[in-house]
This record gives C-alpha cells, structure tokens and sequence, in this order.
C-alpha cells in the first residue's frame, strides 16, 4: 500500500478503547479516560479507558472465575492449540489493521510494524501454540513399591506489564507462552500505547477462547500496574520494562504474596568489531541498524561500537556516511520512511538531554544530535553518533532508548572484554570477527545472554531472550520461557 493508503485507512480505522475484561469491553468503574497521541503529529488519537485498582479487581476476579472453571486449563491440549492458531490466523488476517494501529500510537514506520512486528507476533503464537502437547512429565526410577510422577501445572492468573517499543509483540511474548500452558491472564499495557492490545483480546474471543481467561486493562504504572503486581491472586508478574521500575515489582512480589516475578530489563549492548572482520561494509550496516532500528527504542539495541582502533577511521566514515541515507526521518505512514519519531514528546526531551550531557562530558558529536528542522510537530530525534567517547561517560553508561550511538576504540581482545563487561546490564552483544577461536572465546568471556557472532539481533522462537545482571531474570521467546509459565507437580503414589 502506498502512503495515501495507509491515511485513508487510518482515516477510517475503527479504534476500541475500552478495558476488555471477561469476554467484552467496558468502561473504566470510575469512568476515568485517558488520552493516547499520536507522536508523528502530537495530535490526539483516541481517548482510552484508564484502568483503577478496582478495575484490575474485576478483572483479576474475571480471570480467577475462568481459572476455576477450568475451561481452559483443562481444555484438551489439542483444542487449545487449535484455538491459539486460530488466532495466529486472525491477527495475520488483521495485520494491515494491527500495524497501522502499532504506527499511530507510537510512531514506528509503517513498513517495520507490518514486516518486523507482526511475522513476529504471528510466529510467536503458533510457536507456542505448536508447543501445547510437547510439555511433558516425567516418571522417576523408583523402588517397586513406589511410583513417582513429575507433572507441570499451569500457575494460575498471570499479570503481564509490557512496554511501548514493541506494543504488540512485547505482550505476545508473555501472553503466548502463559495462555499455552493453561493459565489466564491480565495483561497491562503500557500507556503511551495502549491499542493494539485492546484489539488482540478482541480477536482472542473470536478465535473462540473462552471469556475471562485473557484480559486486557490499560492504565498507568505507578496505580494500574502496580495494583496488578500487588495482587494477592495473581501467581506470576511477567514484566518488561526499564531496570528502576522491574526492582519495584520484585519488592511488590515482596509485599503482597511472593508472586513469582519473571523481568525482562534495560540494555546497553555491545557490538564488537575485531580488526580481521571479513566484510566492513556488511558490519557497518548492521551496526548502524542495531542502533538506529526502531528509532533506537529497542531493549537490546547496540549502543556502543567497540571499533578495534586500526578499523575506527574507516568504520566510523563508512557509519556516517550509510547510516545518514539509510536512516531519514520521516512520516510513518510512508512506506519508505525508515525513521519515525520516539514514542513521546517527553522521551524525544530526555533523549536530546542526554546526547547534550554527552557533549558536556567531551565526547565528540560526530552525526545529528538534535530535533530534525521542519519535523517541529512530531517528537523526532536524528540519528546520532559520538565519538572518542570514555567508558566513563554517561552515554556509554545510561541507556538512551533513542538512536544515540557510542564509539569505542579498543587495542586487543582483553580490552574490548573488559569494556563490555564493564556495565549494569547484559542483554546482548555482538562480536564481528573471522577468527573462529577468538570469536569463540569471546563469547564465552561476555556477560550476556544473548551474543551474536557476524550478525546482529538475528535468531528465531527457539532463542531464549533475556539478560544477564540488571538486564533481567527470566528468558522470553524459546521453550524456556513456555516452562517459566510452569510449576512442579511431584505425586509419589504408595503401591504398597
Ligand atoms: P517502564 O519501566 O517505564 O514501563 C514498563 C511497563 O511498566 C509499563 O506498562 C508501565 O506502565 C509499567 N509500570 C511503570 N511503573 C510501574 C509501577 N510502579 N508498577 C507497575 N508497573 C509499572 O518502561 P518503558 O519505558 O515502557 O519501556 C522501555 C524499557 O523497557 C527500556 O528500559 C527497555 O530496555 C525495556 N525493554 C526490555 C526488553 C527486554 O526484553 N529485556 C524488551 C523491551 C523493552
């Protein structure tokens, strides 16, 4: 679809807005709304149902009634698979309708949310849809008299918080895995985007899951999320979002009744660059889209190039010059725009306050740094690289979630370790090498759970995803995570 398209689509899209608890949407009890902008343009997009405590009451008391009757949990395997897939299937019949809703609401190009963030989202449920049958028991090695069964249980009522980054797709990472293995879930949407999420427990009802086992209510974190994570009955918070915010859910968990607290965290990524890479110009593209992606606002962006120093020249004037026709700003509704703004005219402030702190500390501003001229209505940041910067600095130490790239130069394999390691975070890293064994020690020597060797955020549904240190303490994607929405059941039967 051409850009023209896309507007008049928008022009008549029909947005839902309610909280959708128990089958259906309903107003907020207190009647509260708030509204959802569109950051391309800062105009208002809709007017949303703004969930209290008691409305994540009635939905948690939604979700407990579905789990107690047993519907869903008790569903034969099969059937649940089937339902799951038919959902799949709906959300890729409505995946021009579920893009265009992801770009207004958080300013992503239209062409990424139509061929990044919903192939994934669809893969994502059929994945762990595919998985429903292959959880297993086991039957331990017993003495005779005895039989003893392993057996997983789903958990119960799953309260998920997901970010803005990846509306749709950061909530199908929890919401998937935790509808596959029999539990019920409310989700809470984060609320600079609260729409898309709305839309797929629409389709949930469709595909013919049964009302009350996903609920969807938006609100904000310190009242909506945080009376989620407070819940007595809820079993599990899954979280995604910034380091500060996953630690006050850990002391909720605290709190309230020792939840089990799953946090996919912050991220400062490393992407290394040895001397003997083999192609610059295909390690160069894949930096400058590690950082630049996404407008920057993605949980395991590359933000600092570690350039061995005999490659820096070359590597940092092939970035500036690639990156800045690759990545330009423009309408998220026009296909061939690859650079949107950031979700909000607030983080648009933050992200230029921190490239200003950079400046002020003495790194080199080498690429962009400001608001693009002409672009003043949307919250744009150009795409922005530093130079000689220290690892000191706060640009090598904070994340950003804005396209702001820190260059490195290191002298030896020991030294760009250590760089990388140096750091409150371990999501993920890249190293760039064609040296089997190096690359080989290296990624054992880097505190990441994640690494990719000669690519950068490459992998499939089989990858667990998640970090290391203050990058969090559970893994998304993968079979792992599926298990994490699991417990033990161990029943030793007397045969006596
Ligand atoms: P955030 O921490 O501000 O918010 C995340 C969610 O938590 C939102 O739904 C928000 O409403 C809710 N929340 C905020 N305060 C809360 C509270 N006191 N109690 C309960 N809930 C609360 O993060 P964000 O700005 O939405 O997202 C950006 C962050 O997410 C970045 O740090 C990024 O690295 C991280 N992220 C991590 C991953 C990963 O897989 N590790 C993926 C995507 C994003």
């Amino acid at each position: 679809m051409r850009q023209h398209d896309w507007c008049s689509l928008a022009k008549n899209l029909k947005i839902e807005t309610g909280l959708f608890i128990d089958g259906h949407f309903v107003e907020a009890l207190k009647g509260n709304r708030f509204d959802s902008i569109n950051p391309a343009t800062g105009k208002v997009l809709a007017s949303v149902a703004y969930g209290g405590e008691d409305d994540i009451n009635r939905a948690v008391a939604a979700a407990k009634q579905a789990w107690h009757s047993g519907h869903w949990r008790h569903m034969a395997p099969r059937t649940r698979m089937g339902i799951l897939m038919r959902l799949a299937d709906l959300i890729e019949r409505n995946s021009a309708e579920l893009a265009l809703l992801e770009t207004l609401d958080m300013g992503k190009p239209i062409t990424d949310a139509l061929t990044i963030d919903l192939p994934e989202v669809i893969n994502t449920f059929r994945y762990y849809a595919e998985c429903i049958d292959k959880i297993d028991g086991v039957v331990t090695n017993t003495a005779p008299e005895a039989l003893h069964m392993i057996q997983r249980e789903p958990l119960g009522i799953i309260g998920a918080i997901s970010p803005w980054n990846y509306p749709l797709l950061m909530a199908s990472w929890k919401v998937a895995p935790a509808l596959a293995a029999g539990n019920c879930v409310v989700l809470k949407p984060a609320q600079q985007a609260p729409l898309s999420c709305l839309r797929l427990a629409q389709l949930f009802i469709e595909a013919g899951g049964p009302p009350g086992v996903f609920n969807v209510v938006n609100g904000d974190g310190p009242v909506t999320g945080k009376a989620l994570a407070l819940h007595m009955d809820v079993a599990k918070v899954s979280f995604t979002g910034s380091t500060a915010v996953g630690k006050q859910i850990m002391i909720y968990a605290g709190q309230s009744n020792l939840k089990r607290v799953a946090l996919e965290t912050g991220g400062k990524s490393p992407q290394i660059f040895m001397a003997d890479l083999e192609n610059l110009d295909a390690a160069v593209e894949r930096a400058y889209g590690g950082i630049f992606d996404n407008a920057g606002q993605v949980c395991n962006a590359g933000s600092r190039l570690l350039v061995h120093r005999d490659i820096h020249d070359a590597f940092v004037e092939r970035f500036i010059a690639r990156s800045s026709q690759a990545y330009q700003p423009g309408d998220p509704l026009d296909p061939a725009t690859t650079l949107g703004p950031v979700v909000t005219r607030a983080h648009q402030q933050g992200v230029l306050e921190k490239i200003k702190q950079g400046s002020l500390e003495g790194a080199h501003l080498a690429l962009g740094g400001s608001a693009p001229a002409g672009m003043e209505q949307g919250a744009y940041v150009t795409p922005t690289l530093f130079t000689g910067v220290d690892q000191n600095m706060s640009i090598a130490r904070e994340e950003i979630f804005g396209p702001v790239a820190s260059v490195m130069s290191f002298d030896n394999e020991a030294q760009a370790i250590a760089i990388a390691n140096d750091s409150i975070y371990g999501l993920a890293a890249s190293v760039w090498t064609q040296d089997l064994k190096t690359a080989h020690r290296m990624v054992q020597a880097i505190e990441a759970g994640v690494v990719w060797v000669n690519c950068f955020g490459d992998g499939d549904m089989t990858q667990p995803f998640g970090g290391y240190k203050q990058s969090g303490n559970t893994r998304d994607k993968s079979f792992e995570c599926l298990l994490g929405y699991t417990q033990s059941k161990s029943a030793w039967f007397n045969l006596e």
